[in-house]
């Protein structure tokens, strides 16, 4: 049972989806996850997935069952049409469970799509996208332009009927099940990110498109570099107008960053749970930790971040729902407060539970690990504190 303040005037539908989306956590997830943990020891050096293929396949078809696909996907592209809000709900639920878990289709690239797929690429990508048929990543950052996004190198040369793409990209995630790539590059060296740069779309096995080494991180990612040699994509894969990736692309970084966020308080909420099961149960000295005050501060401050992230959280999606055309100020606030708040409860939670707490029988390693790429990826938190306080400061 989680005890959590609820946010006041949410539709009861809202709760509702989100009873599902806890019962599928509780019922599916979490029984996962001594298996999750245990692979990804005896993997070692290897990309093996964590959830094993027929197990994925039981999980989404359950997600599917209980009506968990495309939430945020438009009835006219077969999904529910409920918006982000419910999106973030039942992220922020299947996120309590440390087995990793994603519902398709991935919100950032679907956001994408739909506002830029030509009928074409409609039929190709978005619709099998949009079922949870055709997985995609993002392929931006390279070796020498990360926060910088605009220093890419990776050049698309006009060819007839097409573009070349030459160059390498670095850290790209889930290379493994992608069945195409949203490959940014430079396609106007002068005008750069002033009208110079593009957004493709390549299929896995595209000849001179290749996937290089794994890059072995301190978590269960394991991103890929991609490596592009003369590689020919025709007109047809090109997506938006050609030098103006970086406006969607900036919309689909803020739908990534409110996501994150609200898997941070998933996250968030296991470990106060954890925290608080341990206070209750631990005796020292005579007394159970949750006698202590030093003890329920830190369950006080961890409940009274995670209510104001999940308000941040709340308030991007009611304005991304409600068609606010720029949610980055109120993305990027969320994202660095939700992602740093995940840190602190981390440490405070593998604190209260002592030796207990940096061991893999507990999930608190997991989670410390991993959560934190989250003040990394889609923007190192001083890049969004740069954005933020120039929104300010230039009005
Ligand atoms: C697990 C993982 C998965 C990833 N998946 C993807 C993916 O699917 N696709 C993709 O394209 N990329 C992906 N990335 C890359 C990620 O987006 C970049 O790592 C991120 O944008 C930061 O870029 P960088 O690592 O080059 O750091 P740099 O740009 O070199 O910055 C390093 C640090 O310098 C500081 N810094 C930089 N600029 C400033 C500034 N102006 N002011 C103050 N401080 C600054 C920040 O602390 C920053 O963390 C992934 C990365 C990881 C770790």
């Amino acid at each position: 049972m989680v005890d959590r303040i609820q946010v006041y005037g949410l539709p009861e539908e809202l709760e509702f989806v989100r009873d599902i989306a806890r019962r599928f956590t509780e019922t599916e997830l979490m029984p996962l996850e001594k298996m999750v943990q245990e692979r990804e020891i005896s993997r070692g050096l290897s990309a093996e997935p964590l959830i094993p293929k027929e197990v994925h396949e039981h999980l989404d078809k359950k997600a599917r069952e209980l009506d968990l696909f495309g939430l945020d996907v438009p009835e006219e592209l077969g999904g529910q049409g409920l918006g982000f809000m419910y999106k973030a709900v039942v992220l922020e639920e299947i996120n309590r469970s440390i087995t990793p878990y994603r519902l398709p289709p991935e919100s950032p690239n679907l956001s994408w799509l739909i506002e830029e797929a030509t009928p074409e690429q409609t039929e190709k990508y978005l619709l099998p996208y949009s079922r949870g048929d055709k997985r995609s990543s993002l392929a931006l950052t390279e070796p020498n332009a990360g926060s910088d996004a605009a220093a890419i190198e990776a050049t698309a040369t006009r060819s007839e009927g097409g573009w070349v793409l030459n160059g390498t990209k670095t850290f790209i995630s889930r290379c493994d099940e992608a069945d195409f790539f949203i490959v940014i590059a430079v396609t106007d060296k002068a005008k750069r990110g002033r009208g110079g740069i593009s957004a493709f779309l390549v299929d896995k096995g595209t000849p001179g498109f290749k996937i290089g080494r794994y890059i072995w991180t301190m978590g269960y990612d394991t991103p890929s570099e991609l490596i592009f040699e003369d590689c020919f994509v025709p007109d047809s894969q090109v997506l938006g107008e050609i030098g103006w990736a970086f406006k969607p692309l900036q919309k689909r970084l803020g739908v990534r960053r409110s996501e994150i966020a609200a898997r941070c308080l998933g996250h968030a909420e296991r470990l106060v749970q954890l925290m608080v099961d341990q206070a209750n149960n631990r005796v020292t000295f005579g007394k159970p930790l949750a006698e202590r005050q030093a003890v329920q501060w830190m369950i006080a401050d961890s409940v009274m971040s995670i209510h104001a992230a999940r308000l941040m959280v709340m308030d991007v999606a009611a304005k991304m729902d409600a068609g606010v055309p720029d949610v980055r100020n109120e993305s990027s606030i969320a994202k660095v407060f939700a992602t740093e708040m995940v840190s602190t409860i981390v440490d405070r939670a593998l604190q209260l539970h002592g030796g207990i707490g940096y061991t893999k029988d507990s999930p608190i390693e997991f989670i410390y690990r991993n959560s934190r790429a989250l003040r990394i990826v889609e923007g190192a938190s001083e890049i969004h504190r740069r954005q933020i306080a120039r929104f300010r400061l230039q009005g």
